[in-house]
């Protein structure tokens, strides 16, 4: 199924670039006419690929700001009439859709609690059945990659083509700095599978506070993310949802200013050869690491051997505590981690033990 997704390279969508990447930027929430047109005059200038509100506002309790609902749709339409910005909004059920549509809103967003539920996915996708605009699927709130899959699945099965990913974190027991931990290796296994699937980034959702927006657009950046979703409020102090991390235009400005976007290929071409080369020492020397570990495969087989000889049982732990201390010591006096010796030996160790284990039951 995976494989056979055809999806619109970013460049087709008919929507402008910025810096060749995707920005889509406005407040979190829709809250009055005059806070969505000041906030969308100020961020017209930087020619945004579209200007972002919540007009339905899916609160993890009640009794917090729930959007402004439909009437909220009218104020996107007078933005769109007046700077001319493309204009998108979540939605999360039919009747969202068909409002969204009925309105001219240009690109629609599936919120992370409605990538959860199949359900929801399911009558969203029915919804626009036949409908060719473009949809960014957030992850689900909890870290499961397949759900997160499943729902571009479904959009695509409904014949949609226009659709990104769109990383905002996960929610975690444990305590961090993030507001939603970026578990970046899950967005990286999605676009390995899925190839030609746009990759975009939500820093306001994963960050949850202004200091820490900065280092993960340059992180998103750096791993190869087509563009952002930001949000920016004319007045983020006195937002009315998600206000701690808001920012003003101007410092979306200032911050995209600073950020450092590159390539996937060397700027000036003729220094191809350089990265080919160092590339190609990583070649020999993974090779000769697979050999190094076969050959520590082969010794430890015949420690099996041997134990199942001698009637001893695999693991003896002092055995294992010794061996860390000395390749720790070793990795210490190379400059390598405690905490990369520490899991490569683990591993390592783990498979001479289920190989052991094999031998003893004589598999
Ligand atoms: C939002 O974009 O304002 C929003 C509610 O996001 P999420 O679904 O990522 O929580
Ligand atoms: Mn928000």
């Amino acid at each position: 199924m995976i494989d056979q997704l055809s999806i619109a390279p970013l460049e087709d969508w008919g929507l402008p670039m910025h810096n060749g990447k995707m920005l889509l930027a406005g407040p979190c929430s829709a809250e009055t006419p005059a806070q969505v047109m000041a906030t969308a005059r100020q961020i017209a200038p930087m020619g945004p690929s579209a200007f972002r509100a919540g007009i339905w506002k899916p609160r993890t309790r009640p009794g917090h700001f729930e959007g402004i609902g439909q009437q909220g749709l009218e104020w996107l339409a007078q933005v769109k009439r007046e700077t001319g910005m493309k204009v998108t909004t979540e939605v999360a059920n039919r009747e969202h859709v068909e409002q969204a549509l009925a309105a001219g809103v240009d690109v629609l967003w599936v919120g992370a609690r409605t990538t959860a539920n199949p359900f929801a996915v399911q009558e969203v996708a029915d919804a626009l059945r036949g409908v060719d605009i473009p949809v960014l699927v957030k992850n689900p709130v909890n870290p499961d990659l397949n759900l997160w899959i499943g729902a571009i699945e479904r959009l695509h099965k409904a014949g949609l083509r226009r659709i990104a990913a769109l990383h905002r974190g996960f929610s975690s027991l444990s305590k961090s700095a993030y507001r939603n931990d970026p578990h970046w290796q899950i967005p990286i296994e999605l676009k390995r599978q899925m190839r030609q699937l746009p990759l975009l980034c939500d820093p306001s959702h994963i960050a949850g506070k202004r200091e820490m927006l900065f280092e993960v657009i340059q992180r998103a950046f750096d791993l190869g993310y087509d563009g952002i979703m930001i949000e920016s409020h004319h007045d983020p102090d006195n937002a009315w949802s998600d206000a701690e991390q808001q920012i003003t235009p101007a410092d979306l400005v200032a911050m995209m200013e600073r950020v450092v976007i590159r390539g996937a290929t060397p700027q000036d071409p003729a220094q191809q050869h350089n990265l080919d080369e160092l590339r190609a020492q990583i070649d020999v020397l993974d090779k000769i690491l697979v050999q190094v570990l076969n050959q520590r495969m082969e010794v430890a087989r015949s420690i099996g051997q041997f134990k199942k000889r001698n009637h001893m049982s695999v693991l003896q732990t002092s055995r294992w505590d010794s061996i860390l201390g000395k390749v720790l010591a070793l990795g210490r006096e190379q400059g390598l981690s405690d905490s990369f010796t520490t899991s490569i030996f683990t591993a390592i160790h783990d498979e001479s033990i289920n190989l052991q284990e094999k031998v003893l039951l004589g598999k």
